[in-house]
C-alpha cells in the first residue's frame, strides 16, 4: 500500500477579535496537532460530533482554508508549499463534495453548464470534447441524458448529491474529501449514494477522506476509522478494531449508544458528564478529562499521546493513559 496523503501536526487555530481596537484576544483550537494518512484506494473515515474539528480538517487538507501550521504531503507534493494558483492546479487531483451541493453550485447553471464549467476551469479536454465527458458522467452517476438541461431546483436531495459527485469527477480527481456527503439524505437515499460511492471508488481507484457524525453510515463506507473530539484524533485504526475492540472510553461512548441487532453484542454503556467544552479554552491534560468516567489526576495534568494499542493489526492506535485498566477491569467508572 501507498501513502495517498500524509497530514502531520496539523493545527487550525481561528481568530476571535474582541475590544474596541479589534485585535485578536483569542483562539478557537478547532484542530490542534492532528497527524494521519490516508493509503491510495482506502476510504478514512473522520467520525466525531458536530465541532471537533472533523470538517475544518478536510477543509485545511484541500487549503479550502489554509492551516495555521503542519504539513500536508500529497502524493509526495508539499501542499503547503504551493501557492494559490498552483493550488488550484492541484484541486484537479483532490475534490470535495459538500453535504449539501446546493450550497455549492450556482442555482442558474444547468447540468451541462455546472459540469462544463467544472472541466473548463482545470482544463479538463478540448471543449468539443467534453459533451460526450458529460453524458459519460451523468450515466456514471446514475442520472439521465434528458436530464441535462435542468437546474440543480429540479432535482431531489439525492439527484442533486449525485450531480455534485459528477462535478467532482468531472475532473478526474485521484482523492475526495466527502464531507457529510450523505448526512441531509433519507436513510434509503443514503444507502444508494453510499453504494454509489463504493462503486466509483472500485472503478476509479478513488481515495475518500470521509467526514461524518454518523456511525452506521461510517461502518458502511470505511476501511480505517479515526474519532476526534475537541479538535484531537483520540483513536485510528481499522474499522473492525474501532467498532469491535474500541479502546478510548469516547470511542466506547459512540459506539455504547448506538443500538445494535444482537443486545448480548452490546457493547458496555458508557454516560458521559455534562457537554463538549470549548474549543477556545480546552481542558489541560486529556481534552476528554472532564467528561470521562475514568478519569484520575494524571488525566488532568498529562496530555496522552497516541499510541498502538495491544492490538493484532499493530496500526490500531488510541490516546488514552489508562487503556490496559480499563481493559483488565482493574479501573472501574466512577459514577
Ligand atoms: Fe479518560 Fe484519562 Fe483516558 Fe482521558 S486519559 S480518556 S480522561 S481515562
Ligand atoms: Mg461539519
Amino acid at each position: 500500500t501507498t501513502k495517498l496523503l500524509e497530514i502531520n501536526n496539523l493545527k487550525q487555530y481561528f481568530p476571535i477579535k474582541g475590544g474596541i481596537f479589534g485585535r485578536t484576544v483569542n483562539h478557537v483550537k478547532a484542530v490542534d496537532d492532528v497527524s494521519f494518512y490516508v493509503n491510495e484506494g482506502e476510504t478514512l473515515s473522520i467520525v466525531g460530533e458536530s465541532g471537533c474539528g472533523k470538517s475544518t480538517t478536510g477543509r485545511a487538507v484541500l487549503r479550502l482554508d489554509d492551516p495555521t501550521s503542519g504539513e500536508i504531503t500529497f502524493q509526495g507534493d508539499d501542499l503547503l508549499a504551493l501557492n494559490k494558483q498552483e493550488m488550484r492546479r492541484k484541486r484537479k487531483d483532490l475534490q470535495i463534495i459538500f453535504q449539501d451541493p446546493y450550497a455549492s453550485i450556482n442555482p442558474r447553471q444547468t447540468v451541462r453548464q455546472i459540469l462544463e464549467e467544472a472541466m473548463s476551469i482545470q482544463n479538463v479536454l478540448p471543449k468539443a470534447e467534453r459533451m460526450d465527458k458529460i453524458m459519460e458522467l451523468l450515466d456514471t452517476v446514475g442520472l439521465g441524458s434528458h436530464q441535462l438541461d435542468r437546474f440543480p431546483h429540479e432535482f431531489s436531495g439525492g439527484q442533486r448529491q449525485r450531480i455534485g459527485i459528477a462535478r467532482a469527477l468531472a475532473v478526474d480527481p485521484k482523492f475526495i474529501v466527502c464531507d457529510e456527503s450523505v448526512s441531509a439524505l433519507d436513510v434509503s437515499i443514503q444507502a444508494q449514494v453510499l453504494n454509489l460511492l463504493k462503486q466509483l471508488q472500485r472503478d476509479l481507484n478513488l481515495t475518500y477522506l470521509f467526514i461524518a457524525h454518523d456511525l452506521g453510515v461510517v461502518r458502511h463506507i470505511s476501511d480505517r476509522v479515526a474519532v476526534m473530539y475537541l479538535g484531537k484524533i483520540v483513536e485510528i485504526g481499522e474499522k473492525k478494531e474501532i467498532f469491535d475492540n474500541p479502546k478510548h472510553p469516547y470511542t466506547k461512548s459512540l459506539l455504547s449508544a448506538i443500538p445494535v441487532p444482537d443486545p448480548s453484542n452490546q457493547q458496555e454503556r458508557i454516560h458521559l458528564k455534562g457537554d463538549v467544552p470549548s474549543p477556545i479554552d480546552p481542558p489541560t491534560g486529556c481534552r476528554f478529562h472532564t467528561r470521562c468516567p475514568f478519569a484520575t489526576e494524571k488525566c488532568k495534568n498529562e496530555v496522552p499521546e497516541l499510541r498502538v494499542t495491544n492490538d493484532m493489526t499493530g496500526t490500531h492506535q488510541a490516546s488514552c493513559h489508562h487503556i490496559e485498566e480499563i481493559e483488565s477491569g482493574a479501573k472501574q467508572p466512577n459514577y
